[in-house]
């Protein structure tokens, strides 16, 4: 015969109805994994199970760099980047042109701009876009900050380079009128039919801006 303990114990887990349910170790983890962007509680259980069970090395070291990253990664004081220093070393080069500030969405943008290879100015990173209904708006982004590098005298343009979407758009309007106001020269990137693309394969409304934004064959 079972001793009373454990049918004690197993009928009442909870001494008290009034204590808050501490989460375990386990369920903090999933919890914690939940912050992630599409991430819901069945992902992060997945998740959780599979790190624990299959991935305790690659566990390991994603909680090392995360607490790194954490502790080392700071915005840029001049294009709001990600960097390890106040300053980052694209912003700190001198041979870059001062007189011109290209903004983009995300640093993931601005690496896309460098691949290019043909814009040799500086850069404002937003870390996203105006978008009203998920209640991001100029304060969310710290746009004062922009403005303020944007009138510091040295630049001269400002290149809007958020994406083409309904926020990205809204953005670049937004910027445009504030920074005109201030008496700042600003362009926009131009849309058009991408390269090695053809007519009949392109969408209307693509081809319909190349159209608008036309140019003199030099
Ligand atoms: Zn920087």
């Amino acid at each position: 015969m079972l001793p009373y303990r454990f049918f004690s114990s197993r009928l009442t887990p909870n001494a008290s109805p009034n204590n808050m349910k501490t989460p375990s170790t386990l369920d903090e983890l999933i919890e914690a994994l939940r912050c992630l962007p599409g991430v819901g509680p069945k992902s992060a259980q997945r998740m959780t199970y599979y790190l624990l069970q299959h991935e305790r090395k690659g566990a390991a070291r994603l909680s090392t760099a995360l607490a790194n990253a954490l502790s080392q990664i700071q915005h840029c004081q001049k294009c709001n980047s990600f960097t390890e220093d106040a300053v980052c070393a694209l912003c700190a080069s001198p041979n870059r042109d001062a007189s011109t500030l290209c903004v983009v969405e995300m640093p993931a943008d601005l690496m896309m701009m460098e691949q290019t290879q043909v814009y040799r100015g500086l850069y404002f990173v937003l870390m996203g876009r105006l978008s009203p209904l998920d209640g991001i708006g100029p304060k969310e982004l710290y746009l004062e900050r922009l403005i303020k590098r944007a009138t510091d005298g040295v630049v001269k343009e400002v290149l809007l380079a958020t994406n083409f979407t309904v926020e990205g758009e809204a953005t670049a309007h937004y910027l445009g009128e504030l920074l005109k106001e201030k008496g700042i020269k600003v362009t926009r990137i131009a849309r058009g039919v991408p390269v090695g693309g053809e007519l009949e394969h392109t969408d209307t409304g693509t081809l319909a801006q190349a159209v608008l934004e036309r140019r003199e064959v030099s």
